[in-house]
C-alpha cells in the first residue's frame, strides 16, 4: 500500500503520522519524548505502535519511517549527534531504530523535515520555501527548486550563527552576538528568565503589563525575527518563508509586531518595499506536524543510508 511513517523528535513531545502513497494523513500519535538514547528509542517505537494499532496494520508493513530531529544528522548513515535537549551526545539512531522494527529509517534533521513538509501541505506552485524555526535555537530549512537544499557541509540556514550585535552576548557557538542570542527560546532565558512554565506567554504577559525590561526583550526579539527573515530572502530569494517553532506560539501579538517592522522597513527602503518581506512570510499551515509529514517524506526523497566503509552501500537498513 506503500504507507510511510514520520517522526518528529521534539524536547518534549514526538509527534508521528503515517502517509499514504499520495502524502496523504492516516493517522497520528503523540506521546512525551523520554530523555537519553534509550528512551528516545522507546518514544519512537511507541508511536509507530500507536499507528500500526489505529491502522490495523504490522509495524513491518510501512514502506519507510523517517524521523526529524534537533541536532547534528548525518543523512548518509543515520547518525545523530549534538541533540543536547534530548539528552543526546552521538546516537546510531537509523541503526538501532532498524533493529527494532525491521522497516528502513531515514534520519533528517527537525528543520529539513519541516521544510519539506511545510513544501508538500503549502503545494507546488511554489518553487522554493524556507521554514524558519523559532524554537530553543534558531535555525532554517530550505526547499529549493523542490529539493532540500544542504549546502557543503550542511550548514545552509543555520543563520541563527549570523552575528548582528557586536557588544552582544556571547553565544554557545562561541562567537558574539549571534541572531540565536537575540530571537530564540535560549534568548529569552538568559535575557529574561522566568520560573514561569510558559516563557513566552508569560514575557508577553509582563511586556503588555508595562514592564521595561520584558518589552525590550520582547521587542528585540520581533527584530531579530525580522532580521533572519530578511537574511534568508535576500540570500536565497525564496518564494516563501514559513515561521514556526515554539516562540511562535506567542501568536498574534507577535504577528503584530512583526507586521509593525515589515511595514516600517518597506516605507524606509524602496528597494526593500520591493523585495515585500511582508507578502512572503506566513504562519505554519494548520493541521498535523508539517515537521512529521515531512519526516514521513524522507523516504521518497532521501539517498539510502549507507554504513559507512562498508559493503552495505545503497541499501536501507532494515
Ligand atoms: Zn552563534
Amino acid at each position: 500500500m506503500g504507507m510511510r511513517v514520520g517522526i518528529d523528535i521534539g524536547g518534549t513531545k514526538t509527534h508521528a503520522v503515517a502517509v499514504d502513497a499520495a502524502g496523504d494523513v492516516l493517522a497520528e500519535s503523540t506521546r512525551p519524548t523520554g530523555r537519553g538514547h534509550e528512551q528516545v528509542l522507546v518514544s519512537a517505537e511507541l508511536v509507530v505502535a500507536d499507528l500500526a494499532g489505529i491502522i490495523g496494520v504490522a509495524p513491518e508493513t510501512f514502506e519507510s519511517i523517517g524521523v526529524g530531529i534537533p541536532g547534528t544528522v548525518d543523512v548518509h548513515t543515520g547518525y545523530v549527534s549534538h541533540a543536547v535537549n534530548l539528552g543526546i551526545e552521538g546516537l546510531d539512531l537509523a541503526v538501532e531504530l532498524g533493529t527494532r522494527i525491521a522497516v528502513p529509517i531515514y534520519l533528517d534533521n527537525d528543520v529539513n523535515a519541516a521544510v519539506l513538509g511545510a513544501y508538500r501541505v503549502l503545494g507546488h506552485d511554489l518553487a522554493s520555501l524556507a521554514y524558519l524555526n523559532v524554537g530553543t535555537g534558531l535555525a532554517a530549512g530550505l526547499v529549493l527548486n523542490g529539493k532540500i537544499h544542504r549546502g557543503f557541509g550542511g550548514f545552509a540556514g543555520e543563520i541563527g550563527h549570523i552575528p548582528v550585535e557586536p557588544n552582544g552576548l556571547l553565544c554557545a557557538c562561541g562567537q558574539i552576538g549571534c541572531l540565536e542570542t537575540i530571537a530564540s527560546g535560549i534568548a529569552i532565558a538568559r535575557r529574561w528568565p522566568t520560573d514561569d512554565s510558559q516563557p513566552i506567554r508569560a514575557l508577553f504577559r509582563a511586556a503588555e503589563a508595562g514592564e521595561p525590561l520584558a518589552q525590550a526583550v520582547r521587542d528585540r526579539l520581533a527584530d531579530g525575527i525580522v532580521d533572519a527573515v530578511r537574511i534568508l530572502v535576500l540570500t536565497t530569494d525564496v518564494d516563501a518563508v514559513v515561521i514556526g517553532g515554539g516562540v511562535m506560539t506567542a501568536g498574534r501579538e507577535l504577528w503584530e509586531l512583526l507586521d509593525q517592522r515589515f511595514t516600517a522597513l518597506a516605507a524606509s527602503s524602496p528597494f526593500l518595499e520591493s523585495v515585500d518581506l511582508r507578502g512572503r512570510v506566513r504562519p505554519v499551515p494548520p493541521g498535523p506536524s508539517v515537521a512529521a509529514i515531512g519526516a514521513a517524506l524522507l523516504g521518497e526523497t532521501h539517498p539510502a543510508l549507507t554504513l559507512p566503509g562498508s559493503a552495505h552501500a545503497g541499501t536501507a537498513f532494515a
